[in-house]
């Protein structure tokens, strides 16, 4: 999987309009789109899928969040998917994103960040395969 990487624009990102945008912005800097859904995650599914940060005080808040809107989840492809991802959308608090990045051009604060991206290939997969089958997939 070291093509492909998992993103979601987050609730605050479509709650405000950017959906488009950040799409777009994704298409311009080189991705292909593999998968694509438009969801709205219960507490329960938001909370398994951030079970890593369990421990974390910022959980509930986070959980809460993700289920607070639908959100847009999709597998990405290009060469070096996961790191360049990260490039693009930028540090997890906005306020220290690089300029032109989609978290410095879309998010509000470090909690309400705008996007996800994996942060390895093993999460790349584990992410991907939470949300999409097989025949979600071309
Ligand atoms: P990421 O890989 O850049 O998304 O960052 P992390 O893996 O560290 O955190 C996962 C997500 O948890 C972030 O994207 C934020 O939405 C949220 N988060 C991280 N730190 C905080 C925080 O201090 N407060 C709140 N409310 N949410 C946070």
């Amino acid at each position: 999987m070291s093509n492909m990487t998992f993103t979601m624009i987050k609730p605050d990102a479509t709650a405000k309009g950017h959906t488009g945008n950040i799409l777009q912005h994704i298409l311009d800097s080189g991705f292909k789109i593999k998968a694509m859904k438009w969801v709205h995650l219960t507490a329960q599914q938001a909370g398994l899928f951030y079970e890593v940060h369990k421990e974390r005080p910022f959980y509930g808040e986070l959980v809460s969040f993700m289920s607070s809107g639908p959100i847009v989840a999709a597998i990405l492809e290009k060469d070096n998917a996961v790191s360049d991802f990260r490039a693009v959308i930028g540090a997890t608090n906005p306020a220290q994103a690089a300029e032109g990045t989609i978290r410095k051009l879309y998010a509000a604060s470090i909690g309400e960040n705008a996007i996800h991206g994996s942060d390895s290939n093993e999460n790349a997969k584990i992410e991907s395969d939470f949300f999409f089958s097989a025949f979600e997939r071309f």
